[in-house]
Protein backbone atom coordinates (compact mmCIF):
# COMPACT_ATOMS: atom_id res chain seq x y z
CA UNK A 1 0.00 0.00 0.00
CA UNK A 2 2.81 2.67 0.78
CA UNK A 3 4.38 1.26 -2.06
CA UNK A 4 1.83 2.02 -4.08
CA UNK A 5 0.78 5.26 -2.38
CA UNK A 6 4.53 6.42 -2.91
CA UNK A 7 4.22 6.26 -7.04
CA UNK A 8 0.94 7.91 -7.06
CA UNK A 9 2.69 10.40 -4.93
CA UNK A 10 6.07 10.94 -7.07
CA UNK A 11 3.14 10.80 -10.36
CA UNK A 12 1.43 13.51 -9.21
CA UNK A 13 4.71 15.72 -8.08
CA UNK A 14 5.51 14.82 -11.77
CA UNK A 15 2.52 15.74 -13.14
CA UNK A 16 2.24 19.18 -11.39
CA UNK A 17 5.67 20.61 -12.71
CA UNK A 18 4.75 19.31 -16.47
CA UNK A 19 1.73 21.31 -15.42
CA UNK A 20 3.33 23.86 -13.96
CA UNK A 21 6.02 24.16 -16.89
CA UNK A 22 3.01 24.83 -19.26
CA UNK A 23 1.43 27.35 -17.72
CA UNK A 24 4.60 29.46 -17.80
CA UNK A 25 5.50 28.05 -21.34
CA UNK A 26 1.88 29.60 -22.53
CA UNK A 27 2.22 33.18 -20.28
CA UNK A 28 5.83 33.55 -22.26
CA UNK A 29 4.25 33.00 -25.75
CA UNK A 30 1.20 35.61 -24.48
CA UNK A 31 4.33 37.81 -23.92
CA UNK A 32 6.03 37.59 -26.78
CA UNK A 33 4.92 38.94 -30.47
CA UNK A 34 3.83 36.43 -32.54
CA UNK A 35 5.74 35.45 -35.84
CA UNK A 36 4.36 36.59 -39.16
CA UNK A 37 3.90 33.47 -41.44
CA UNK A 38 6.20 33.16 -44.47
CA UNK A 39 4.23 33.73 -47.24
CA UNK A 40 3.40 31.34 -50.46
CA UNK A 41 5.89 33.10 -52.76
CA UNK A 42 4.29 35.07 -55.76
CA UNK A 43 5.07 33.25 -59.24
CA UNK A 44 6.64 35.46 -62.32
CA UNK A 45 3.88 37.28 -63.96
CA UNK A 46 6.24 37.87 -66.98
CA UNK A 47 5.45 34.51 -67.59
CA UNK A 48 2.17 33.76 -66.92
CA UNK A 49 0.39 32.71 -70.25
CA UNK A 50 -2.99 32.46 -71.30
CA UNK A 51 -2.11 30.02 -74.45
CA UNK A 52 0.90 27.81 -74.75
CA UNK A 53 1.35 26.82 -77.87
CA UNK A 54 3.26 23.21 -77.93
CA UNK A 55 4.55 21.92 -81.47
CA UNK A 56 7.08 20.15 -82.23
CA UNK A 57 9.74 21.89 -84.51
CA UNK A 58 10.64 25.48 -85.78
CA UNK A 59 7.82 26.74 -88.70
CA UNK A 60 5.28 24.27 -86.97
CA UNK A 61 3.76 26.98 -85.45
CA UNK A 62 3.06 28.42 -88.87
CA UNK A 63 -0.12 26.20 -87.98
CA UNK A 64 -1.64 28.61 -85.65
CA UNK A 65 -0.05 31.93 -86.26
CA UNK A 66 -2.75 33.27 -87.60
CA UNK A 67 -4.87 32.80 -84.67
CA UNK A 68 -2.07 34.06 -82.16
CA UNK A 69 -1.83 37.05 -83.80
CA UNK A 70 -5.65 37.79 -83.10
CA UNK A 71 -5.84 36.70 -79.85
CA UNK A 72 -2.27 38.53 -79.26
CA UNK A 73 -4.29 41.49 -80.22
CA UNK A 74 -7.04 40.81 -77.54
CA UNK A 75 -4.50 41.11 -74.90
CA UNK A 76 -3.87 37.45 -74.35
CA UNK A 77 -0.51 36.31 -73.45
CA UNK A 78 0.92 33.84 -75.52
CA UNK A 79 4.32 31.78 -75.61
CA UNK A 80 5.01 28.69 -77.53
CA UNK A 81 7.11 25.36 -76.66
CA UNK A 82 9.02 23.41 -79.22
CA UNK A 83 9.62 19.74 -78.48
CA UNK A 84 12.78 19.84 -81.19
CA UNK A 85 14.78 22.46 -82.68
CA UNK A 86 14.21 21.03 -85.69
CA UNK A 87 17.96 19.79 -86.94
CA UNK A 88 16.95 17.32 -89.76
CA UNK A 89 15.81 18.08 -92.87
CA UNK A 90 17.65 19.85 -96.05
CA UNK A 91 18.84 23.75 -95.45
CA UNK A 92 17.58 25.78 -98.04
CA UNK A 93 20.49 28.51 -97.25
CA UNK A 94 23.94 27.20 -96.23
CA UNK A 95 25.51 24.19 -95.70
CA UNK A 96 24.95 23.93 -92.53
CA UNK A 97 22.89 19.95 -91.30
CA UNK A 98 22.17 18.35 -87.68
CA UNK A 99 22.94 20.40 -84.62
CA UNK A 100 24.03 23.47 -86.41
CA UNK A 101 20.75 23.62 -88.33
CA UNK A 102 19.30 23.18 -85.26
CA UNK A 103 21.21 26.13 -83.86
CA UNK A 104 19.91 28.09 -86.67
CA UNK A 105 16.53 26.80 -87.02
CA UNK A 106 15.98 28.29 -82.94
CA UNK A 107 16.42 31.52 -84.01
CA UNK A 108 14.46 31.62 -87.06
CA UNK A 109 11.60 30.08 -84.99
CA UNK A 110 12.29 33.23 -82.37
CA UNK A 111 12.29 35.59 -85.15
CA UNK A 112 9.41 34.60 -86.33
CA UNK A 113 7.66 34.65 -83.31
CA UNK A 114 9.14 37.90 -82.22
CA UNK A 115 8.09 39.78 -85.10
CA UNK A 116 4.23 38.84 -83.60
CA UNK A 117 5.55 40.06 -80.35
CA UNK A 118 5.64 36.60 -79.17
CA UNK A 119 8.60 36.15 -76.25
CA UNK A 120 8.44 33.68 -74.37
CA UNK A 121 10.02 30.52 -76.45
CA UNK A 122 11.40 27.42 -75.19
CA UNK A 123 12.95 24.34 -76.68
CA UNK A 124 12.66 21.32 -74.31
CA UNK A 125 15.31 18.91 -76.33
CA UNK A 126 13.59 16.52 -78.22
CA UNK A 127 15.62 14.99 -81.23
CA UNK A 128 13.83 15.77 -84.64
CA UNK A 129 13.07 12.26 -85.50
CA UNK A 130 12.16 11.55 -89.05
CA UNK A 131 9.15 8.86 -89.43
CA UNK A 132 5.26 8.59 -88.88
CA UNK A 133 5.73 6.87 -85.94
CA UNK A 134 5.02 8.23 -82.57
CA UNK A 135 6.53 5.87 -80.52
CA UNK A 136 9.37 6.11 -82.19
CA UNK A 137 9.81 9.81 -81.86
CA UNK A 138 8.77 9.84 -77.74
CA UNK A 139 11.72 7.14 -77.70
CA UNK A 140 13.68 8.79 -79.24
CA UNK A 141 13.05 12.05 -77.26
CA UNK A 142 13.82 10.42 -74.09
CA UNK A 143 9.89 11.10 -73.09
CA UNK A 144 10.72 11.15 -69.52
CA UNK A 145 12.63 13.64 -69.53
CA UNK A 146 10.82 15.54 -71.81
CA UNK A 147 7.57 14.75 -69.86
CA UNK A 148 9.20 16.15 -66.79
CA UNK A 149 10.32 19.56 -68.81
CA UNK A 150 6.69 19.60 -70.60
CA UNK A 151 4.93 19.50 -66.52
CA UNK A 152 7.86 22.02 -65.53
CA UNK A 153 7.21 24.53 -68.08
CA UNK A 154 3.21 24.32 -67.51
CA UNK A 155 3.64 25.09 -63.79
CA UNK A 156 5.97 27.78 -64.58
CA UNK A 157 3.60 28.82 -67.25
CA UNK A 158 0.61 28.85 -66.12
CA UNK A 159 -1.50 28.75 -69.05
CA UNK A 160 -5.28 28.51 -69.03
CA UNK A 161 -5.46 27.09 -72.71
CA UNK A 162 -2.92 24.89 -74.30
CA UNK A 163 -3.05 24.59 -78.16
CA UNK A 164 -1.18 21.61 -79.81
CA UNK A 165 -0.85 19.03 -82.47
CA UNK A 166 -3.74 16.29 -82.09
CA UNK A 167 -2.75 12.72 -81.22
CA UNK A 168 -3.52 10.40 -83.76
CA UNK A 169 -2.48 8.42 -87.07
CA UNK A 170 -3.66 9.91 -90.55
CA UNK A 171 -3.10 10.42 -93.91
CA UNK A 172 -1.04 13.78 -94.45
CA UNK A 173 1.70 14.97 -93.09
CA UNK A 174 1.48 12.76 -90.15
CA UNK A 175 5.23 13.26 -88.62
CA UNK A 176 5.58 11.32 -85.47
CA UNK A 177 7.21 14.06 -84.12
CA UNK A 178 4.05 16.45 -84.26
CA UNK A 179 1.83 13.33 -82.64
CA UNK A 180 4.47 13.29 -80.13
CA UNK A 181 4.17 17.18 -78.88
CA UNK A 182 0.41 16.02 -78.75
CA UNK A 183 0.79 13.53 -76.83
CA UNK A 184 3.44 14.74 -74.56
CA UNK A 185 0.73 18.46 -74.25
CA UNK A 186 -1.54 16.55 -73.25
CA UNK A 187 0.25 14.19 -70.74
CA UNK A 188 1.50 17.76 -68.87
CA UNK A 189 -2.38 19.11 -69.15
CA UNK A 190 -3.14 16.18 -67.31
CA UNK A 191 -0.21 15.80 -64.78
CA UNK A 192 1.07 19.27 -64.54
CA UNK A 193 -2.07 19.85 -61.51
CA UNK A 194 -0.77 16.68 -59.49
CA UNK A 195 1.19 17.81 -56.66
CA UNK A 196 2.62 13.95 -57.09
CA UNK A 197 4.10 14.13 -60.24
CA UNK A 198 7.48 15.46 -60.46
CA UNK A 199 7.09 16.32 -56.33
CA UNK A 200 10.23 18.00 -56.69
CA UNK A 201 8.93 20.47 -59.30
CA UNK A 202 6.86 21.88 -56.18
CA UNK A 203 9.10 21.34 -53.38
CA UNK A 204 10.19 24.24 -51.49
CA UNK A 205 13.66 25.17 -50.99
CA UNK A 206 14.70 23.88 -47.77
CA UNK A 207 17.77 26.05 -47.51
CA UNK A 208 18.96 29.34 -49.13
CA UNK A 209 19.72 28.76 -52.83
CA UNK A 210 18.05 25.30 -53.13
CA UNK A 211 19.65 24.08 -56.15
CA UNK A 212 17.28 21.69 -56.26
CA UNK A 213 13.58 22.30 -55.53
CA UNK A 214 11.75 24.40 -58.41
CA UNK A 215 9.06 25.92 -56.09
CA UNK A 216 6.81 26.28 -58.48
CA UNK A 217 3.06 25.54 -57.73
CA UNK A 218 0.66 22.43 -59.06
CA UNK A 219 -0.96 24.22 -62.19
CA UNK A 220 -4.17 22.93 -64.01
CA UNK A 221 -4.94 24.74 -67.41
CA UNK A 222 -8.30 24.56 -68.06
CA UNK A 223 -9.02 23.79 -72.24
CA UNK A 224 -7.09 21.80 -74.70
CA UNK A 225 -7.47 22.12 -77.85
CA UNK A 226 -6.04 20.29 -81.08
CA UNK A 227 -5.36 20.86 -84.64
CA UNK A 228 -4.52 17.86 -87.06
CA UNK A 229 -2.27 17.18 -89.01
CA UNK A 230 -4.30 15.00 -91.89
CA UNK A 231 -5.10 15.96 -95.47
CA UNK A 232 -8.39 15.14 -94.83
CA UNK A 233 -11.52 17.24 -93.20
CA UNK A 234 -14.34 15.75 -93.03
CA UNK A 235 -13.97 14.29 -89.33
CA UNK A 236 -12.78 17.34 -87.79
CA UNK A 237 -15.74 19.69 -88.72
CA UNK A 238 -17.97 20.88 -85.89
CA UNK A 239 -15.67 19.62 -83.45
CA UNK A 240 -14.29 23.07 -82.07
CA UNK A 241 -14.12 26.20 -83.05
CA UNK A 242 -13.41 28.04 -86.56
CA UNK A 243 -11.77 31.30 -86.09
CA UNK A 244 -11.79 33.87 -88.36
CA UNK A 245 -8.59 35.46 -88.75
CA UNK A 246 -9.09 38.31 -91.88
CA UNK A 247 -10.06 41.29 -89.49
CA UNK A 248 -7.32 43.88 -88.76
CA UNK A 249 -4.54 44.05 -85.97
CA UNK A 250 -4.88 46.70 -83.89
CA UNK A 251 -1.52 46.93 -83.00
CA UNK A 252 -0.06 46.48 -86.71
CA UNK A 253 -2.78 47.45 -88.64
CA UNK A 254 -2.43 44.69 -90.82
CA UNK A 255 -5.03 41.16 -91.02
CA UNK A 256 -4.09 38.56 -88.65
CA UNK A 257 -3.52 36.28 -91.67
CA UNK A 258 -0.50 38.88 -93.20
CA UNK A 259 1.31 39.12 -90.23
CA UNK A 260 1.14 35.27 -89.83
CA UNK A 261 2.81 34.83 -93.22
CA UNK A 262 5.22 37.65 -92.54
CA UNK A 263 6.33 35.70 -89.56
CA UNK A 264 6.73 32.73 -91.93
CA UNK A 265 9.29 34.54 -93.67
CA UNK A 266 11.95 33.88 -90.85
CA UNK A 267 12.39 30.04 -91.69
CA UNK A 268 14.14 30.89 -94.69
CA UNK A 269 16.68 27.20 -93.81
CA UNK A 270 12.81 25.42 -94.42
CA UNK A 271 11.00 27.29 -97.17
CA UNK A 272 13.68 29.84 -98.74
CA UNK A 273 12.22 29.35 -102.68
CA UNK A 274 8.72 29.69 -101.26
CA UNK A 275 9.70 33.09 -99.59
CA UNK A 276 11.05 34.39 -102.04
CA UNK A 277 8.33 34.44 -103.90
CA UNK A 278 6.34 36.56 -101.95
CA UNK A 279 8.59 39.21 -102.66
CA UNK A 280 7.87 38.97 -106.55
CA UNK A 281 4.41 39.25 -105.91
CA UNK A 282 1.65 41.66 -106.27
CA UNK A 283 -0.32 42.49 -103.18
CA UNK A 284 -3.49 41.06 -105.47
CA UNK A 285 -1.19 38.08 -106.13
CA UNK A 286 -0.11 37.45 -102.46
CA UNK A 287 -3.84 37.77 -101.33
CA UNK A 288 -4.29 35.03 -103.64
CA UNK A 289 -1.68 32.58 -102.31
CA UNK A 290 -2.60 33.33 -99.44
CA UNK A 291 -6.17 31.93 -99.69
CA UNK A 292 -4.78 28.99 -102.08
CA UNK A 293 -2.34 28.13 -99.37
CA UNK A 294 -5.03 28.47 -96.47
CA UNK A 295 -3.07 31.46 -94.52
CA UNK A 296 -6.32 33.58 -94.63
CA UNK A 297 -8.90 30.57 -94.61
CA UNK A 298 -10.18 30.10 -90.68
CA UNK A 299 -8.12 28.41 -88.34
CA UNK A 300 -9.68 25.48 -87.56
CA UNK A 301 -9.33 23.46 -83.77
CA UNK A 302 -10.75 20.23 -81.82
CA UNK A 303 -11.91 20.81 -78.95
CA UNK A 304 -9.99 18.15 -76.72
CA UNK A 305 -11.44 18.78 -73.34
CA UNK A 306 -12.80 21.69 -71.38
CA UNK A 307 -12.90 21.88 -67.47
CA UNK A 308 -14.52 24.62 -67.42
CA UNK A 309 -17.83 24.27 -69.50
CA UNK A 310 -18.44 26.26 -72.98
CA UNK A 311 -19.92 24.92 -76.15
CA UNK A 312 -17.71 22.63 -78.46
CA UNK A 313 -17.31 25.37 -81.16
CA UNK A 314 -17.64 28.73 -78.95
CA UNK A 315 -14.89 30.79 -78.48
CA UNK A 316 -11.71 29.33 -77.10
CA UNK A 317 -11.62 31.21 -73.97
CA UNK A 318 -15.40 31.07 -73.39
CA UNK A 319 -15.76 29.75 -69.60
CA UNK A 320 -12.90 30.72 -68.92
CA UNK A 321 -12.24 33.05 -65.81
CA UNK A 322 -8.85 34.30 -63.72
CA UNK A 323 -9.82 31.92 -60.97
CA UNK A 324 -7.62 29.07 -60.35
CA UNK A 325 -9.24 25.65 -61.08
CA UNK A 326 -8.29 22.56 -58.90
CA UNK A 327 -6.66 19.35 -60.61
CA UNK A 328 -8.99 17.40 -62.10
CA UNK A 329 -7.25 14.06 -62.75
CA UNK A 330 -8.07 12.49 -66.24
CA UNK A 331 -11.45 10.58 -66.43
CA UNK A 332 -9.87 7.22 -67.76
CA UNK A 333 -12.58 4.62 -69.70
CA UNK A 334 -12.38 1.07 -69.55
CA UNK A 335 -13.55 -1.28 -72.45
CA UNK A 336 -16.41 -3.15 -70.35
CA UNK A 337 -14.55 -7.19 -70.00
CA UNK A 338 -18.07 -8.62 -71.26
CA UNK A 339 -17.29 -6.84 -74.71
CA UNK A 340 -14.01 -8.37 -75.37
CA UNK A 341 -14.26 -12.01 -77.38
CA UNK A 342 -12.19 -14.24 -76.08
CA UNK A 343 -10.32 -14.65 -79.28
CA UNK A 344 -9.22 -11.32 -81.18
CA UNK A 345 -6.99 -9.52 -83.55
CA UNK A 346 -6.14 -6.12 -83.02
CA UNK A 347 -4.01 -3.80 -84.51
CA UNK A 348 -0.84 -2.73 -82.15
CA UNK A 349 1.77 -0.26 -82.56
CA UNK A 350 0.85 3.29 -82.72
CA UNK A 351 -2.78 2.24 -83.73
CA UNK A 352 -2.96 0.06 -80.84
CA UNK A 353 -1.04 2.79 -78.40
CA UNK A 354 -3.62 5.94 -79.41
CA UNK A 355 -6.89 3.36 -78.68
CA UNK A 356 -5.36 3.57 -75.17
CA UNK A 357 -4.38 6.83 -74.60
CA UNK A 358 -7.27 8.60 -75.75
CA UNK A 359 -9.36 6.42 -73.18
CA UNK A 360 -6.69 6.80 -70.46
CA UNK A 361 -7.06 10.75 -71.17
CA UNK A 362 -11.03 10.70 -71.46
CA UNK A 363 -10.53 11.84 -74.76
CA UNK A 364 -13.03 9.44 -76.73
CA UNK A 365 -14.30 12.24 -78.89
CA UNK A 366 -11.04 12.61 -80.39
CA UNK A 367 -11.80 12.14 -83.87
CA UNK A 368 -9.52 9.34 -85.50
CA UNK A 369 -10.31 7.89 -89.37
CA UNK A 370 -12.35 4.48 -89.41
CA UNK A 371 -10.71 2.12 -90.50
CA UNK A 372 -7.17 3.42 -89.40
CA UNK A 373 -5.33 5.14 -92.25
CA UNK A 374 -1.60 6.23 -93.42
CA UNK A 375 0.50 7.36 -96.34
CA UNK A 376 3.40 5.59 -96.90
CA UNK A 377 5.87 5.56 -100.28
CA UNK A 378 5.08 3.66 -103.20
CA UNK A 379 7.66 1.14 -103.95
CA UNK A 380 8.00 0.33 -99.92
CA UNK A 381 6.59 -1.89 -97.15
CA UNK A 382 3.75 -1.82 -95.55
CA UNK A 383 4.03 -3.21 -92.17
CA UNK A 384 1.17 -4.01 -90.25
CA UNK A 385 1.54 -5.07 -86.21
CA UNK A 386 -0.44 -6.96 -84.38
CA UNK A 387 -2.37 -8.66 -81.29
CA UNK A 388 -3.49 -11.89 -81.48
CA UNK A 389 -5.59 -12.27 -78.24
CA UNK A 390 -6.24 -16.39 -76.83
CA UNK A 391 -8.67 -15.55 -73.81
CA UNK A 392 -9.71 -19.45 -73.78
CA UNK A 393 -8.40 -22.15 -71.30
CA UNK A 394 -6.52 -23.83 -74.47
CA UNK A 395 -4.25 -23.24 -77.46
CA UNK A 396 -5.38 -21.92 -80.39
CA UNK A 397 -4.23 -22.69 -84.28
CA UNK A 398 -4.76 -19.52 -85.96
CA UNK A 399 -4.56 -18.82 -89.77
CA UNK A 400 -3.77 -15.31 -90.82
CA UNK A 401 -4.65 -14.21 -94.54
CA UNK A 402 -4.23 -10.84 -96.29
CA UNK A 403 -6.85 -9.39 -99.09
CA UNK A 404 -4.73 -6.88 -100.64
CA UNK A 405 -5.04 -4.41 -103.93
CA UNK A 406 -4.18 -5.70 -107.38
CA UNK A 407 -0.01 -5.78 -107.28
CA UNK A 408 0.00 -5.39 -103.36
CA UNK A 409 2.23 -8.59 -101.81
CA UNK A 410 2.40 -10.21 -98.62
CA UNK A 411 6.32 -10.63 -97.88
CA UNK A 412 5.71 -12.47 -94.68
CA UNK A 413 3.94 -12.54 -91.21
CA UNK A 414 0.63 -14.54 -93.05
CA UNK A 415 0.17 -18.61 -92.39
CA UNK A 416 -0.73 -20.63 -88.96
CA UNK A 417 0.34 -19.56 -85.71
CA UNK A 418 -0.33 -21.39 -82.52
CA UNK A 419 -1.62 -19.46 -79.24
CA UNK A 420 -0.91 -20.65 -76.42
CA UNK A 421 -3.88 -20.30 -73.82
CA UNK A 422 -4.76 -16.62 -71.79
CA UNK A 423 -1.64 -15.59 -74.32
CA UNK A 424 -1.09 -12.16 -76.12
CA UNK A 425 0.93 -12.42 -78.90
CA UNK A 426 2.82 -10.02 -81.27
CA UNK A 427 3.08 -10.21 -84.73
CA UNK A 428 3.44 -7.75 -88.00
CA UNK A 429 2.63 -8.32 -91.17
CA UNK A 430 4.82 -7.18 -94.03
CA UNK A 431 3.12 -6.21 -97.03
CA UNK A 432 5.37 -4.87 -100.41
CA UNK A 433 3.39 -1.78 -101.93
CA UNK A 434 3.51 -1.21 -105.57
CA UNK A 435 4.83 1.70 -107.60
CA UNK A 436 2.64 4.35 -108.49
CA UNK A 437 -0.28 3.49 -111.56
CA UNK A 438 0.26 6.74 -113.09
CA UNK A 439 4.43 7.02 -112.81
CA UNK A 440 3.62 11.12 -113.01
CA UNK A 441 1.32 11.51 -110.38
CA UNK A 442 2.09 12.68 -106.45
CA UNK A 443 -0.28 9.71 -105.39
CA UNK A 444 -2.81 7.95 -106.01
CA UNK A 445 -6.05 7.23 -104.11
CA UNK A 446 -6.47 5.31 -100.88
CA UNK A 447 -6.80 1.72 -101.06
CA UNK A 448 -7.69 -0.99 -97.77
CA UNK A 449 -5.51 -4.22 -96.94
CA UNK A 450 -7.52 -6.71 -95.03
CA UNK A 451 -5.71 -9.10 -92.48
CA UNK A 452 -8.39 -11.89 -91.62
CA UNK A 453 -7.60 -14.41 -88.72
CA UNK A 454 -9.65 -17.49 -88.45
CA UNK A 455 -9.45 -20.37 -85.86
CA UNK A 456 -11.47 -23.68 -85.91
CA UNK A 457 -12.80 -22.45 -89.73
CA UNK A 458 -14.53 -19.63 -88.03
CA UNK A 459 -13.18 -15.95 -88.84
CA UNK A 460 -12.22 -14.39 -85.57
CA UNK A 461 -12.25 -10.46 -87.13
CA UNK A 462 -10.06 -8.40 -89.06
CA UNK A 463 -7.15 -5.95 -88.89
CA UNK A 464 -7.61 -2.90 -91.53
CA UNK A 465 -5.68 -0.01 -92.95
CA UNK A 466 -6.43 2.07 -95.68
CA UNK A 467 -3.16 2.87 -97.51
CA UNK A 468 -2.33 5.77 -99.37
CA UNK A 469 0.55 5.48 -101.63
CA UNK A 470 2.68 8.53 -102.84
CA UNK A 471 5.70 9.47 -104.42
CA UNK A 472 6.96 10.69 -100.99
CA UNK A 473 6.43 10.11 -97.72
CA UNK A 474 7.86 9.71 -94.28
CA UNK A 475 8.60 6.26 -93.39
CA UNK A 476 6.62 4.50 -91.43
ZN1 LIG B 1 7.00 19.99 -88.27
Amino acid sequence: MRRICRRICVTAVMLAAVAANGFSQEAKTQDAKAQEAKKLPVPDERYKLDILLVVAHPDDEAAATSYLARAMDEGKRVGVAYTTRGSSGANDVGPEQAAALGNIREIEARRSLASLGIMNVWFIGGRDTASQDVLQSLSSWDHGKVLEEMVRLVRLTRPEVILTFLPGTFIGEDHGDHQAAGVLATEAFDLAGDPLVFPEQVTEPMRRLEPYFDNLRPWQAKKIYYFPDASREDIFKGKGPSIAVTGISKATGKPYWRMALDAFRAHETQAKAYIDSFAKMSEEELEKTARDNGWSQPQEFVLGKSLVGGSVTGDIFEGITPETIPFAPAKASTVPAANEPELAIELAGPWGFYAQFRRAHGLENLPHPEPPEIGLQARSTLVVPLWLRNETNSKQEITLTADLPAGWKVESGDGKFVVAAKQVAALRVEISLPALKDGTATKQEAQEATVRAEANGKAIGTAQLRVELRKKALPQ
